[in-house]
């Protein structure tokens, strides 16, 4: 049986990450649907899977091959966004953005010190500000 599944799987692409992040998306569409009971969820499910395992079992390697590239690209892009946002998320709460008020240059300043004088590395303008 093992056997006969290796020879039929032969040529075919198999699971990659793409095939890893549909299937958990459809097992995450299915337990919630438990709750909301939406039917056209459960097309979308039935798709889902039609769709992984049509992906498995394709001989079309190299095309499958480019899904999962294009796959891999959006998702690194969607990865270094939030880590991005979350890097500056904790930044405000110890640094503090402020415009040159002459060429609207941002700059970085320490929270907490109290009054103190900028000068903007830009443009050499000097403002006051509260941190
Ligand atoms: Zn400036």
């Amino acid at each position: 049986m093992r056997e006969r599944f290796t020879r039929f799987m032969m040529g075919r692409y198999g699971t990659d990450e793409f095939s890893k992040f549909l299937l958990g998306a459809a097992v995450v569409l299915m337990v919630l649907n438990l709750f909301l009971r939406f039917g056209l969820l459960n097309t979308l499910v039935l798709v889902l899977l039609i769709y992984v395992y049509f992906r498995m079992f394709s001989r079309n390697v190299q095309k499958r091959y480019q899904e999962n590239m294009k796959y891999l690209q959006i998702k690194g892009r969607i990865t270094s966004f939030f880590q991005k946002e979350k890097r500056m998320a904790g930044d405000r709460k110890v640094n503090h953005i402020y415009k040159c008020p002459n060429c609207k240059q941002k700059i970085r300043v320490p929270r907490g010190k109290g009054k103190i004088c900028i000068t903007c590395p830009k443009c050499r303008t000097e403002f006051t500000k509260k941190s």
